[in-house]
């Protein structure tokens, strides 16, 4: 099996759909994100997404409405308004499972975010598979959420963890895969879209090089899922987790997509009330998929939430978001990589979806994000949780812009000229 980087498809091994008649009406999605009126003097200039997204009003209007008219308990009262929540619940983890065409919303755990999906999979699956001398291979560009759960699991079993390399381009090193996938090799670890390079990784054609070793494959989704269409069938992965928060959700509710019979067969993660058949003294059985691994009460109005986030960003269309977003990256790349003294981590737009990460030679990137904050605009400096990758570029801190659907060519402007105050009031402090 060899990969070679330059037929990696870009955007999720589809081609890239950017019809300019679909573009997005940006002034009109605005409308939608009450933020944005809330702070019009100077005006928000939000480039953090890639932490955490804003929310339209739709998902604020969805939750209140179960606080409002239905607020109980799920799967519980025979009640009417109880009915009305866990209907509601159980329509959002339909929603889910349709947005990245998994076949049953059984196969939809709710969690709190793509942290606790990750986790369950390490303790669940990962304790009852995993022995000492196996190899879980992740990559150098990992998150530390899909990193120091598996050296968790090293820790508790004795097994191994090796490294996809990272080129000085910000790709993965795909040519080495052949010798790391072995027969050891008992899960793939990898995130779909770095948090900090953009990087789009080749997720279906890792996840087959996996399977041709029986290794499972857990994909970190966080920032693919938001931006770009997803199809769980298609990739093939045995799991796949992320964050309602990073695609006009609540904060609170994350999702973990498994394969049935693996879900199955895995041991619950968490115990405790919903999650059971029957409870005798000693011991218990559980409940079928998903309510085995959801106990206790879960976020009820997260949950729905994410389901009308989920309604929004459909209606809107994944692919004119992604085109929206690409047009955005390209001009960003344009115009910063003509500043002095800039260094851009990454690869080519085309190659990367919602961040742009870099460096102003001289300005630590905590200053750098403290002159354009000055200046109305949220860009994300520092580790980005992901220290091997800072490590691998010998950089302590970068600063990161990245963007979403609501983001419009000004704002990068924006950026642009604030980049360049910060410049100047640096160079004249060091005079
Ligand atoms: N993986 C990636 C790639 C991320 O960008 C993030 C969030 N920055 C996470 C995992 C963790 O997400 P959460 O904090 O919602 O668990």
């Amino acid at each position: 099996m060899h990969l070679e980087q330059s037929k990696i498809p870009v955007i999720g091994e589809k081609p890239m759909n950017i019809d300019p008649y679909r573009s997005l009406k940006v002034e009109t999605i605005r409308k939608d994100f009450p933020i944005f009126e809330a702070h019009d003097n100077p005006p928000l200039i939000y480039l953090d997404s890639a932490a955490s997204s804003l929310t339209p009003l739709c998902v604020i209007d969805a939750m209140d409405k179960y606080y409002l008219n239905y607020r109980s308990n799920i799967h519980r009262g025979i009640y009417q308004i109880s009915e009305e929540a866990t209907a509601q619940y159980e329509e959002a983890r339909k929603k889910v499972a349709r947005f990245i065409n998994s076949r049953r919303s059984s196969q939809i755990i709710f969690t709190r975010n793509t942290t606790e999906s990750i986790n369950l999979v390490a303790y669940s699956w990962g304790d009852a598979n995993i022995r000492e001398g196996d190899e879980i291979l992740v990559t150098v560009m990992e998150h530390h959420s899909n990193l120091v759960p598996w050296q968790l699991l090293a820790q508790r079993t004795g097994a191994k963890l090796r490294f996809i390399e990272v080129t000085d381009d910000g790709v993965l090193q795909l040519e080495d895969l052949d010798g790391l996938l072995t027969e050891r090799t008992k899960l793939v670890a990898i995130t779909h879209v770095s948090n900090v390079l953009g990087t789009i990784n080749p997720v279906q054609s890792i996840t087959t090089a996996a399977h041709q070793v029986n290794a499972k494959v857990i994909i970190d989704a966080a920032q693919s899922v938001p931006h770009f269409p997803i199809d769980v069938q298609q990739i093939d992965c045995d799991f796949l987790a992320f964050s309602g928060h990073k695609m006009c959700g609540p904060t609170g509710v994350g999702i973990l997509y498994g394969k049935r019979d693996l879900l199955e067969q895995m041991p619950p993660f968490l115990g405790g009330g919903s999650m059971i058949r029957s409870v005798e003294r000693e011991r218990s059985t559980y409940a079928e998929l998903p309510a085995k691994f959801e106990a206790g009460t879960p976020g009820i109005a997260e949950a729905i939430g994410l389901g009308a986030a989920v309604d929004y960003l459909t209606d809107i269309g994944l692919d004119a978001i992604q085109a929206h977003e690409q047009e955005i990256l390209e001009y960003a790349y344009q115009i910063l990589s003509e500043i002095d003294g800039i260094t851009l981590y990454g690869p080519k737009p085309r190659q990367r979806a919602g961040a742009l990460t870099f460096n102003l030679s001289g300005i630590h990137p905590h200053d750098l994000a403290g002159v354009l904050d000055g200046e109305g605009v949220a860009v994300r400096a520092g580790h980005h949780c992901a220290q091997p990758l800072m490590q691998r570029y010998g950089v302590i801190a970068t600063a990161r812009a990245s963007f979403y659907l609501y983001n419009k060519l000004e704002e990068v402007d924006r950026l642009y000229d604030g980049l360049l105050k910060a410049q100047k009031l640096f160079t004249r402090r060091r005079r």
